[in-house]
């Protein structure tokens, strides 16, 4: 495209609330095939709430919450901040303060997993089945049924481990964006597919994709995970946009033809993408397709 028809087209992009931040991408949106969908934040609202909490062990609600709340503290995720919400209330319920929050050492964080730390002379671990896996902690007949039961609704569980012992955990739910399922199928009208990426598990992401109806689901991705699949596609021949919110969407935006970064996402996400989404709602996935090919068909 010339300048001035890039230049034109931003800045009916901009008004719209599409930022493009080079004519690259604009070149390239029009030839797009598949869109890829990160799940959580970028489909689902992105402000998960917790909706039960359960006990798997001798330890009492207070404890699990005590434990959870020293943990997830740490973390920016958001679920890390409903497990903190939620925790929080259950303790003004048994009468404790909301703000003592124990100290915890060692923090750490693993990415799609979860996170841990020392509580006092307690271990923690807060997290999926995948990161209880990953430190040999046990999982029961009766957790393993707590948690597909409610990955079938959509919901994902979140463990909480105490020295190495599944203690309780908690079921947050993250509803699908309003428009999502709209967008998905005007897509297909315009011959794009649409796929998911997400780090979260099969069972609850595949739930989500079949609500919005989505093409294909790869869950269980770690951020280089998200970005081979990008790449793999590209392999078959296809011109590729990535959607995502996340850091952990940052290496798909920029290995993605075109990355989109939700506007309410993280900087890192912003940055990585060649198009904001200023305005955080995905039928501007189709606006911004929708002026490549209208910029493009002019130009040829
Ligand atoms: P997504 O790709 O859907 O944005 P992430 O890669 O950020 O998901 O996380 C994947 C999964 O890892 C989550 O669904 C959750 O099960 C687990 N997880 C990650 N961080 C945390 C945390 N701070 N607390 C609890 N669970 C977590
Ligand atoms: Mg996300």
């Amino acid at each position: 495209a010339t300048p001035t028809a890039v230049m034109v087209a931003s800045g009916i992009g901009a008004s719209q609330g599409v930022l493009i931040k080079g004519g690259d991408a604009l070149e390239k949106a029009h030839k797009v095939k598949v869109v890829v969908f990160d799940k959580t934040g970028t489909l689902t609202i992105g402000k998960p709430e917790v909706v039960s909490a359960v006990l798997f062990s001798e330890f009492l609600m207070e404890e699990l919450c005590d434990m959870a709340i020293a943990v997830e503290a740490s973390s920016e995720h958001p679920i890390a901040k409903a497990v903190v919400v939620y925790a929080k209330r259950q303790r003004q319920q048994f009468g404790s303060s909301a703000e003592q929050v124990f100290d915890v050492k060692d923090f750490e964080v693993h990415v799609g997993a979860g996170v841990s730390g020392k509580v006092g002379v307690r271990t923690v671990l807060v997290g999926n089945k995948r990161l209880m896996h990953s430190r040999s902690v046990p999982i029961s007949g009766e957790v393993e049924r707590y948690v597909s039961e409610n990955e079938v609704l959509a919901r994902t569980c979140v463990l909480v481990s105490i020295d190495g012992k599944i203690a309780g955990a908690f079921s947050v739910t993250d509803p699908v964006k309003p428009g999502a399922k709209r967008v998905i199928s005007f897509l297909h009208t315009m011959g794009i597919l649409s796929i998911m990426v997400t780090g979260d598990n099969r069972a609850t992401a595949t739930a989500i994709a079949d609500e919005v109806g989505i093409d294909k689901v790869f869950a269980e991705t770690d951020p280089l995970g998200k970005a081979d699949k990008v790449k793999d596609l590209q392999m078959k021949g296809m011109v590729v946009a990535m959607v995502g919110d996340g850091i952990n969407d940052s290496p798909a935006l920029v290995a993605a033809d075109v990355g989109m970064a939700i506007g309410a996402g993280t900087d890192v996400a912003l940055e990585a993408a060649d198009i904001v989404l200023v305005k955080s709602s995905l039928e501007d996935v189709i606006t911004a397709i929708d002026l490549s090919r209208r910029t493009m068909s002019r130009i040829r």
